[in-house]
């Protein structure tokens, strides 16, 4: 059963065994590759098969753009095709020997007669009759739009994207339609998405990208449990074609992450809140014995599903444990995008394959993972060595408001983000002007506005009396900016006070309005990009030190300091003569204060 590989949900699949019984929908929300379709796909297969139903289209003669719907137990829709089709053969065989018998009679008695060319125009008016008389040929063979027979499980019919056509049914257009020669209007009907998962699930990730008019219809089937199919496109003949309702009795089980719910129809979310379930979904776990065993399980479940790669070694499940460590990004927990892991269990095996190797071992686990950079990490090299060429960011000496934060682009990469800030007494008598450039400016212009309360609180100045020039080199899309508040702050500080910043030095952390250093996303990420750019050490707030999980090739190129609050920051990233006094001067007046304030 596939609700047995699901790893690290437990809640959502209760959920899903308790709304599999009561036939009731399901959202699931959450970042992508945690196992949603699967556990859609799961759901299918405990609905019970034996409601499973034929679905055929009649003919309808007495309104030939109205056909008809029958619905009966899954396997006799074959049936009735069968007889229809024994019929119509029958019809045309008793024709036929009818046809025969007239002709010999004809030829009989123009033969007696002696009258032969009326005998053969006889016989050619007959045939004319019959011609004219023909029953319309296959027209009476109703079309089987929905064939359940022999089918074990529920459907899962995975409708992610699909245009209203598709989804809701459709009616092909017919070029003949009005010279009365074309295809029959019911043999053009085509089952929508949500008609072929009738008694099992329809699955929709990204809900909010469907338009809302195909939202409303959704419902609509949702609510009626059935659902009149019609040609979609306006100018087709097949939009004169409307049949009875065909039933679409589905369970939906709609996805997305907390951003889709923006764009969903607010009466559809409503319907599935009122009969039916949400579930908050997990990107981690705890790392525990019994859930490293589940990783474990997990290795193996894609070894067999892939088919073509060699079993793990022990040491090499351990080390695909050890990257799912690192990439939950905090302590004591293990990712739960197993789409992605899944991705370098493939690519470890495929190493071990291309090496004729028995086993997957630690070698072609660290070789995968080598290969198998993202995109954005590919992008993040790129960044780091063509910075180093340009030398946009100085990894020595030091340098007035110049400073290396550091930022995460993508999930899983890290990158320098040099922050440059000039400060000069303001021209104007009333408020200093803050100008941020950059991509980041508005994100710039809110952190300096927070960051001026904290220094007016720590040094006292009051950087009103400044216009302040702030600018993010060289940033670029998809980089965060919240947690950058951190080195803003000593960017401005050093500006303004004439104090030069170690640029040997990295740093990352949000900055509380008390002048606290708050945890950031990414620690690990961030740190060996640091590394990788020739800093020597690295600032993180000591909150983060848990979740730190560098590589080894790392821990001797950086010293990692953790830092607690503002001063500890400035401490670790001012040099210079001046230094030594404005630390003085700031702990003896501000720094109990600020000392109160750290969360322990
Ligand atoms: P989503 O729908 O959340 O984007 P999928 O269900 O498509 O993710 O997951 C893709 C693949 O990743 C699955 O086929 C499976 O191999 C693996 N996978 C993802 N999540 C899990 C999980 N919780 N347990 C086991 N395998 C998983």
């Amino acid at each position: 059963m596939l609700i047995d590989q699901i790893i690290g949900q437990e809640e959502a699949v209760e959920t899903i065994k308790k709304a599999a019984k009561q036939r009731r929908n399901v959202l699931l929300i959450g970042e992508p590759g945690i196992g949603k379709s699967m556990i859609a796909k799961a759901m299918a297969e405990l609905l019970p098969p034996e409601d499973l139903q034929d679905i055929l289209v009649y003919p309808n003669v007495e309104d030939t753009n109205n056909p008809l719907v029958g619905v009966m137990p899954a396997g006799q829709g074959k049936k009735v095709i069968e007889n229809a089709k024994k019929q119509n053969k029958g019809q045309e065989e008793r024709r036929n020997i009818l046809m025969i018998t007239i002709i010999a009679f004809i030829m009989a008695i123009g033969f007696l007669t002696n009258q032969f060319l009326s005998a053969i125009i006889a016989v050619g008016i007959v045939f004319f009759a019959l011609y004219q008389l023909r029953p319309k040929g296959q027209q009476s063979t109703p079309k089987l739009l929905i064939n359940s027979d022999g089918k074990e499980v529920a459907p899962f019919v995975d409708a992610t994207g699909a245009h209203a056509g598709a989804l809701l049914g459709d009616v092909r257009h017919d070029p003949y339609q009005s010279g009365g020669l074309g295809t029959p209007a019911h043999e053009r009907v085509e089952s929508g998405m949500i008609h072929r998962a009738n008694k099992g699930v329809l699955y929709i990730d990204e809900i909010g990208t469907m338009t809302m008019k195909t939202q409303q219809e959704l419902l609509t089937a949702m609510q009626e449990h059935k659902y009149q199919i019609t040609g979609q496109s306006d100018n087709s003949s097949g939009a004169m074609v409307r049949t009875n309702p065909v039933p679409c009795d589905f369970v939906l089980v709609a996805s997305g992450n907390m951003e889709v719910l923006k764009d969903m129809h607010i009466a559809l979310r409503s319907r599935i809140r009122g009969y039916g379930y949400e579930v908050f979904m997990k990107d981690s776990m705890k790392d525990t014995p019994e859930n490293r065993k589940k990783l474990g399980q997990f290795v193996a479940q894609e070894v067999k599903n892939d088919g073509r790669i060699p079993h793990f070694t022990k040491e090499a499940v351990a080390e695909v444990i050890k990257e799912a460590q690192r990439r939950a990004g905090k302590k004591d927990a293990l990712t739960l995008k197993l789409r992605d892991l899944g991705g370098l269990v493939r690519a470890a095996g495929d190493v071990a394959v291309e090496e004729n190797a028995k086993e997957v071992t630690v070698e072609h686990v660290h070789e995968a993972r080598k290969q198998s950079r993202t995109l954005e990490q590919q992008i993040a090299d790129r960044y780091i060595s063509q910075r180093k060429e340009y030398s946009v960011f100085s990894n020595e000496g030091s340098k007035i408001g110049c400073i290396n934060g550091l930022a995460v682009i993508g999930n899983s990469s890290g990158i320098v983000l040099p922050i440059a800030a000039e400060a000069a007494p303001s021209q104007s008598k009333e408020e200093g002007k803050i100008i941020a450039a950059g991509k980041l400016g508005d994100i710039a212009k809110e952190a300096v506005q927070n960051v001026g309360a904290i220094i007016k609180k720590s040094i006292g100045t009051d950087i009103s009396n400044y216009d302040i020039h702030i600018q993010f080199v060289q940033s670029y899309d998809g980089v965060e900016g919240d947690s950058a508040s951190v080195s803003m702050a000593t960017a401005i500080i050093s500006a303004i006070e004439n104090i030069p910043i170690d640029q040997t030095l990295a740093l990352t952390g949000s900055l509380s309005v008390r002048g606290t250093v708050l945890p950031i996303g990414g620690a690990t990420y961030k740190i060996e990009a640091a590394a990788e750019s020739g800093m020597k050490k690295v600032l993180i707030p000591a909150s983060n030190m848990d979740d730190v999980l560098i590589d080894k090739k790392y821990v001797d190129q950086i010293e990692i300091i953790p830092v607690k609050t503002l001063t500890d920051v400035l401490e670790h990233a001012l040099v210079g003569p001046q230094k030594d006094e404005f630390i003085k001067s700031l702990k003896e007046n501000k720094i109990d204060k600020i000392k109160n304030y750290i969360p322990n």
